[in-house]
């Protein structure tokens, strides 16, 4: 098995962490690793810092430019651990045209319908945890990551490069003030649970996400948000609930005004070495059903 500190100097990501198999035991056959690598012996997520000056135009409102939340190449990576003689897999939420409805071999998922939870994965190997918005926070970068996962058969000692990963959301409500939209609830929550850690998150109104013009990005549409994974969801709400807040459908919300509050409070919480804030002047806000114009 290879020493996790030796796998990691070599991976050479900002973060890297491989979770114990057994996190995924129970999960439904369409959110297991092995139903894409039947042969794997362990996962590993990496993540790389997103630049602060990434979000500066969409803070400031001057240019539509988001972030990636999934990492999609994986080059180096891969060509390591092919060196080593094994295979590697990278895994991105994809939406390929001609994709089969259908199982190629019975007993198999159909291939549109595996859909990984990144998220899942990045908080049990202990690289951070899901903040009250939804959104994976790691405790040196918060939001400001993107998330990539493989599969590989070279089985790597599980273990993370972070040394903090709980208590990084500290239920500040930010995220709950800055929606123009009042998408996320202050009151209603449900809970997410991964490698045997339990995290709060707020109900939200998918649909306004999906609406809102602050900076949220759709990027796949079968993979809107990993935190669907682990709710039922029904016609666009978890299942059961009467309310219009769900956690389906989610786009990709890190430059959205809740994400964007959420980086100034950890900027205001957290020495992270800039010399100037990340906010410096109010913030800006709209709604869709508002008239053009001032
Ligand atoms: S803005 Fe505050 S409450 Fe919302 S996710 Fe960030 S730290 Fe948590
Ligand atoms: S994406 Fe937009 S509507 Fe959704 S919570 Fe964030 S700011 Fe509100």
């Amino acid at each position: 098995m290879t020493p996790f500190a030796e796998f990691r100097k070599q991976a050479g990501y900002d973060l890297v962490g491989v979770p114990p198999m057994a996190c995924f035991d129970g999960l439904p056959p369409n959110e297991h690793p092995l139903s894409i690598f039947p042969d794997a012996k362990s996962v590993i997520v990496v993540g790389s810092r997103i630049k602060r000056g990434q979000f500066r135009s969409m803070e400031e409102g001057s240019l539509w430019s988001t972030p990636a939340r999934w990492m999609t190449g994986f080059e180096g990576l891969v060509r390591m651990i092919e060196r080593e003689g094994y295979e590697c897999v990278p895994y991105s939420p994809a939406d390929a045209p001609k994709m089969p409805r259908r199982p190629v071999r019975p007993g198999l998922c159909a291939p549109n319908g595996v859909r990984l939870s990144i998220d899942y994965a990045a908080v049990a190997a202990g690289l951070g945890e899901i903040g009250y918005h939804g959104i994976f926070m790691s405790a040196r970068f918060g939001i400001r990551q993107t998330l990539g996962l493989v599969l590989t058969d070279m089985e790597i000692e599980p273990g993370s490069s972070e040394e903090k990963s709980t208590g990084i959301c500290d239920g500040c409500m930010a995220c709950v003030q800055a929606c123009p939209l009042q998408a996320i609830s202050g009151t209603v929550s449900g809970s997410f649970t991964a490698n045997g850690r339990t995290m709060t998150l707020a109900a939200i109104n998918a649909r306004a996400c999906q609406a809102c013009p602050n900076g949220a990005a759709g990027d796949s549409k079968y993979f809107a948000g990993a935190e669907e994974l682990h709710f039922e969801i029904e016609n666009n709400q978890v299942k059961g609930d009467k309310s219009v807040f769900a956690r389906g459908g989610l786009p990709n919300r890190l430059a959205a005004a809740c994400g964007r509050a959420c980086i100034a409070h950890f900027e205001a919480t957290h020495d992270t070495g800039y010399k100037i804030p990340f906010r410096v002047r109010e913030p800006w806000g709209l709604r869709p059903d508002q008239p053009r114009g001032f």
